[in-house]
């Protein structure tokens, strides 16, 4: 019986990842960069994607799919507000998001008019790290807050992070977060992973995220 429990679950998440190469290849034909931000809550995605709007708007041109479990959406309205072109999804419950749910999103937006595209998932720290999206790169933020033992107990999302950016270090003087432990965690689980210090509170740090994002974006731009 569970062999055929494991297979239907294979199947879904072949015809995920199938609709994710769509995705990317029509992002690809509009040269538009996109990030997966993958994060528990209150690790401060939306707080992330502030500073970024306000770092690079208007010479890159940012849209942004928010994925929320309900209908509130007042984090595509933070985005909105700072400039961003922005799509809320409902999951209706699901949490986290899947690619089909990006497809739908895309046709709301005009892929012709934007550089960077920022889909911000559900907080959750275990299943959005197995559902690829369609995007370029999974960016996965993390606080100094959640304790310095988190690689060592949620590794797929680890390991499923082509960058991590570690926010609030501003409070690391305040807390018993053993900073060599959780990069050894974090480089035992994805060697070459990308590693960005930050704190979005003071802006220290966000300028070499900021240099990183901005080299991605131009990249991608169709000469
Ligand atoms: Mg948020
Ligand atoms: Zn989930």
């Amino acid at each position: 019986m569970s062999v055929k429990v494991i297979s239907v679950l294979e199947n879904i998440l072949q015809a995920n990842d199938q609709i994710a190469a769509e995705n990317r290849a029509r992002l690809d034909a509009a040269g538009v960069y996109a990030i997966n931000l993958m994060s528990a809550p209150g690790a401060g995605k939306t707080a992330l994607i502030e500073q970024t709007l306000r770092a690079l708007t208007p010479q890159v041109r940012i849209g942004m799919i928010n994925g929320d479990t309900t209908a509130a959406s007042m984090d595509a309205e933070r985005g909105a507000q700072a400039g961003a072109m922005a799509v809320h999804i409902n999951t209706g419950g699901n949490c986290h998001l899947e690619a089909h749910m990006v497809r739908q999103a895309l046709s709301a937006l005009d892929l012709s008019t934007l550089d960077l595209l920022i889909v911000e998932n559900v907080g959750n720290l275990v299943c959005p790290a197995g559902w690829d999206l369609g995007t370029h790169a999974r960016v996965m933020i993390a606080s100094v807050t959640e304790g310095d033992d988190k690689p060592y107990k949620y590794p797929s999302m680890y390991r499923a992070a082509d960058v991590l950016i570690l926010n609030k270090i501003d409070l690391l003087p305040y807390l018993q977060f053993n900073l060599d432990y959780y990069l050894r965690g974090v480089r035992l689980l994805k060697p070459e992973i990308q590693v960005f210090q930050v704190s979005c509170r003071t802006g220290e740090g966000i300028s070499a995220w900021i240099d990183w994002l901005r080299e991605c974006v131009s990249s991608k731009r169709l000469t």
